[in-house]
């Protein structure tokens, strides 16, 4: 399996002379399988993805993707109309995305960006043959030996990780997710206190942190949320649906991961930032059997 970065960063694009050298284009993941192409989200990386795609090899044939979105935030969804290869009659889309209980929801999201009121084209002036596919938490076998696995993440919206499996090697995405937590009140002084709710909402979350846990277990590659710092985290940031480097780092140790790249990049973390971030985690720290890397736009790996 390869796999190339070509965006990086959560939540908006951000261009300009602080965001260089790790990219300021949101998140897209370019899985290669032979000849076989595979996209994991649709943020405005896509875009030059899409021109790559059509410069290299649409002299050769027809362009054939699966696209895969871990769920329907702008930044994994805004690069869609941008995505060259949709305005050419020969292409063939599979667009996967999680099930809600909306119904028709993925062609809401995604038809419903082609309106005049956001973008110039309407959906039905779209070339491409496009098919729209739900997932829930399952199994599924692709086929020619690729087999995907699901599951749930802790996000405000569905959002689910993916885990690819392919002649034995193991590509996960962990991203737009932050560790499960017990609502319900533990300090005994809280007039909403309540101890049984309290120990089963601790249960709950230590459960469903175990069970993303053992999805990532024995990865080649993972590619994790690292948006913040675990003090940024638990000063600000509980409940926005992301992680901190620490945890991820954490995750990946304690379930045999082999190597792990930090991704979904705060906007607001500048280069040089992300540079001392590097340096403490995936240098000094960078010890034990896991590899440790931050992304970055362009990044290229093989498992
Ligand atoms: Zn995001
Ligand atoms: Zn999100």
């Amino acid at each position: 399996m390869k796999i190339k970065l070509w965006g990086v960063r959560g939540s908006l694009p951000v261009p300009g002379p602080h965001t260089v050298k790790y990219g300021g284009n949101t998140a897209c993941i370019e899985l290669r399988i032979g000849e076989r192409l595979i996209i994991i989200d649709a943020g405005s990386g896509i875009r030059e993805l899409g021109d790559f795609i059509i410069a290299h090899e649409l002299p050769k044939k027809p362009i054939k993707v699966d696209l895969f979105l871990t769920h329907t935030h702008l930044d994994h969804i805004i690069g869609f109309p941008f995505f060259a290869p949709i305005y050419l009659p020969g292409t063939f889309l599979n667009i996967y995305g999680p099930v809600t209980y909306e119904d028709n929801y993925l062609e809401e999201v995604i038809n419903g960006q082609f309106t005049y009121r956001y973008f110039p084209v309407r959906w039905s002036e779209l070339s491409a043959r496009m098919n729209l596919l739900y997932l829930r938490e399952e199994q599924r076998d692709l086929g020619g030996g690729l087999s995907l696995s699901t599951k749930y993440l802790n996000h405000p919206v569905l959002c689910l990780g993916y885990r690819f499996e392919y002649h034995g090697k193991v590509f996960c995405t962990l991203y737009d997710s932050e560790p499960f937590r017990n609502p319900f009140s533990s300090d005994p002084s809280d007039p909403a206190y309540e101890r049984g709710m309290t120990l089963e909402g601790e249960e709950t979350a230590y459960q469903e942190n175990q069970r993303v846990e053992n999805f990532v277990y024995g990865a080649d590659l993972l590619i994790h949320d690292g948006q913040y710092t675990q003090d940024e985290y638990l000063s600000s940031k509980i409940g926005w649906g992301h992680s901190s480097c620490e945890h991820a780092i954490d995750v990946a140790r304690r379930n045999a991961v082999k190597k792990i790249v930090l991704f979904h990049h705060d906007p607001l973390r500048r280069d040089d930032e992300i540079d001392i971030l590097e340096e403490k985690y995936a240098r000094t720290a960078n010890i034990g059997s896991t590899e440790i890397l931050f992304a970055r736009e362009g990044m290229e790996l093989d498992i």
